[in-house]
């Protein structure tokens, strides 16, 4: 069993981001520009809107942060959103999730500018990672995607079996899977016989959110194991140490996925100014 480390490929992304973001400022006279957007101060997503500016500013993206209070309607939301997807001088818009209960958070998302989703929410950006076209990746979709390729995992072919149909995570790694030839299965809370299924991946992305959900009697030995889940206290979906046991190559949590979402967001961040200059 070998480990894929997140924190090692994120490091080397935030490091292009930063050289790309610099050659960028030099060209247009301002750094590129992620505008964030925060609805209410749920602590989890106040944490999550903090590390994501803090890496900006480390790989020399500036941040513009726009929090809303949690009495804001969706009318107001979109107008908001609508506001930065229109201003020259924001490169990429991210809307924390979830936002609270009230708020139709697919119409926020779909305010987005296609040009400005830099992580990878709207209708679009889905459409184009389902079509194997270029547009901007769901961030921990991409974050998989970047860690299989970058331990030269087998892709075409293989049957993947992602756990998991949510809109940021589930749907759309299968979607990025079977771009790239994949067989994919996805499974989720309906799924008869979920093992059975399992013990026939060559692949499995997990993306439940129930810790240690994955157990390692379902690991088909060898297979290639991506655990996306992130739960409290530093638990992901998979019974790591179980799983180690028969997989070839899998993701620890916490060093695994994660780092590479915020990554990818701003590898994107970076991607969505250069193309202001074409
Ligand atoms: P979500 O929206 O709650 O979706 C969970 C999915 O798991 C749903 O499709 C659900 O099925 C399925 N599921 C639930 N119970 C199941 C069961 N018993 N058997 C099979 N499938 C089951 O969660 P999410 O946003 O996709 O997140 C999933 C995990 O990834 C969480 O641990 C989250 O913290 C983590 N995450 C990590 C990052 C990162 O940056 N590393 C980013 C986002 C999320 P139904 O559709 O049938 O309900």
């Amino acid at each position: 069993m070998a480990l894929m480390s997140g924190t090692e490929l994120a490091k080397e992304i935030v490091a292009d981001a930063g050289r790309r973001a610099a050659a960028f400022e030099a060209a247009a006279g301002r750094k590129p520009c992620l505008a964030t957007v925060l609805v209410g101060e749920d602590p989890a997503s106040v944490t999550y809107v903090r590390m994501k500016r803090n890496r900006c500013r480390q790989a020399g993206i500036e941040s513009r942060h726009v929090p809303l209070p949690a009495t804001t309607t969706t009318a107001g939301l979109v107008r908001v959103i609508g506001e930065l997807s229109a201003d020259p001088g924001v490169d990429g818009i991210l809307l924390q999730h979830p936002v609270p209960a009230g708020i139709d958070e697919r119409a926020a998302f779909e305010a987005i500018a296609p040009g400005k989703d830099v992580d990878g929410v709207t209708m679009h950006s889905f459409a184009a990672m389902s079509f194997g076209l270029p547009g901007f990746e769901s961030c921990t979709p991409g974050g998989i995607m970047r860690l299989l390729d970058a331990y030269e995992v087998g892709i075409e072919g293989r049957h993947a079996v992602v756990i998991g149909r949510s809109p940021i995570l589930g749907k759309p790694v299968a979607m990025l899977l079977l771009a790239r030839h994949a067989t994919v299965t996805v499974c989720h809370s309906r799924t008869a016989d979920l093992p059975s299924i399992v013990r026939s991946a060559d692949l499995v992305v997990a993306a439940v959110g129930r810790p240690e959900f994955v157990r390692g009697s379902w690991i088909k030995p060898g297979a290639v194991v991506v655990d996306a889940g992130y739960n409290p206290g530093n638990v992901g979906d998979v019974a790591f140490a179980e799983a180690a046991e028969r997989a070839s190559l899998i993701t620890p949590v916490p060093g695994g996925v994660g780092p590479t979402t915020i990554a990818v967001l701003l590898a994107q961040t970076v991607t969505a100014a250069e193309s202001t200059m074409d």
